[in-house]
């Protein structure tokens, strides 16, 4: 039995959060290190797009409240197994099926060793993974959908080496420096820090005679280039699913999707808030007092609205079903208009004369209330 190996790399160390880290932090921790491995900022650069690959595939565990139960559970094992060292009492990872999950996560590496061992020839069907993409698009390409052109570099496995990223004939070895374990720890005990191994980068494995084709990685990568058709009404973090635009499967497995991120800088005019959008219009105190109609911007040109004398600052008016599209749903959101009233500082007699007589026939109609305590 191989605990240690089938153990594989420490997911948390990985993205370098706690055990106990909220869903939220892994997201967050994720989305950095997803930024700062990202193969297009790192062009050419091996180490890390490994990394950026475990990055990935730590968060697909992690993220998800189900894989990352059974992944804690298997882990929690494999420590007491490791620990105590009982020989042969320790527990099997291929019967609890996290094995199976990490090799699908970890593209196919525990897949990879059990096959060049001869135990899977031709090995299973296996769907390719998702691959995400990150796109910014203008507020009015994002209001009103946009065409827009992406390039997303994909892996598909070396047809020299099956993927192994040896050169045939020999086979990737257990890295010595780990144990293949994939991680190195610092310190003692329970207060221990893992961290991915310096040597194999946490595969656990480590390749002495490269493949010539893909230099070892097991991989050959491609960059596809598409028009990416965006529906209108995505927003800031949108995510939008492109079915099999993924990483090509292997073994005739069927090919991941493609996510596509948007990334919307704000309007200056237009305040996003969820399905509607907020229009802030300044009013002048006349236009407040008396009422007027004002022009106003709306996603489709200009419109005149009424607005009633005596409206309060901070009104809010909704024009129905002229906000953005709706992502993925029917119909429209709304626009509302927050009026907000100006208060102009007087610069000329004329104008103090007019305060002065604007405030004898208008006195504070509110400020008696705060000395009558009922
Ligand atoms: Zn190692
Ligand atoms: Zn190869």
């Amino acid at each position: 039995m191989s605990t240690r190996q089938d153990n594989g790399p420490d997911l948390y160390a990985v993205l370098g959060v706690d055990k106990k880290a909220t869903a939220d932090e892994i997201k967050k921790a994720y989305r950095k290190l997803a930024r700062e491995y990202h193969p297009d900022r790192n062009p050419g650069d091996t180490a890390a797009e490994e990394r950026f690959k475990q990055v990935s595939a730590a968060h697909d565990v992690l993220s998800d409240a189900e894989k990352r139960k059974e992944y804690d559970k298997a882990r929690a094992f494999g420590g007491l197994g490791g620990a105590f060292s009982t020989g042969g009492a320790g527990f099997d990872f291929a019967d609890s099926g996290i094995g199976d999950l990490l090799g699908n996560v970890f593209g196919g590496r525990t897949g990879r060793q059990s096959r060049t061992g001869g135990t899977r020839p031709g090995g299973a069907q296996q769907r390719g993974r998702d691959v995400e993409a990150e796109v910014t698009l203008s507020f009015r390409q994002a209001i009103d959908g946009a065409q827009v052109p992406l390039s997303v570099r994909t892996a598909s496995p070396c047809n020299t080496c099956s993927g192994t990223g040896a050169k045939p004939g020999t086979s990737p070895i257990v890295c010595p420096r780990c144990q293949g374990r994939g991680v190195e720890s610092q310190g003692q005990g329970l207060f221990s820090i893992s961290q991915p191994c310096s040597r194999c980068q946490g595969a656990g494995t480590i390749i002495e005679d490269p493949c010539p084709t893909c230099a070892g990685e097991g991989a050959v990568h491609t960059t596809k280039r598409y028009r990416v058709n965006v529906p209108p009404g995505v927003k800031e973090g949108s995510r939008v699913r492109l079915a099999g635009k993924g990483q090509a499967g292997r073994n005739g497995g069927p090919p991941g999707d493609l996510f596509v991120i948007t990334h919307v800088p704000p309007s200056k005019v237009f305040e996003r808030h969820g399905d509607d959008v907020e229009v802030t219009v300044p009013l002048s105190i006349a236009e407040a007092v008396q009422g007027a109609d004002v022009e106003v911007p709306t996603l489709d040109g200009r419109k005149k609205l009424r607005v009633a004398p005596g409206t309060k600052h901070g009104t809010l008016q909704r024009l129905r079903g002229e906000g953005p599209p709706r992502l993925g749903g029917g119909g429209r959101g709304d626009i509302r208009y927050r009026f907000v009233i100006e208060v102009p500082e007087p610069s000329t007699d004329e104008q103090r004369d007019a305060a002065q007589q604007f405030g004898d026939l208008f006195p504070s109609a509110g400020r008696d209330r705060l000395f009558s305590e009922d």
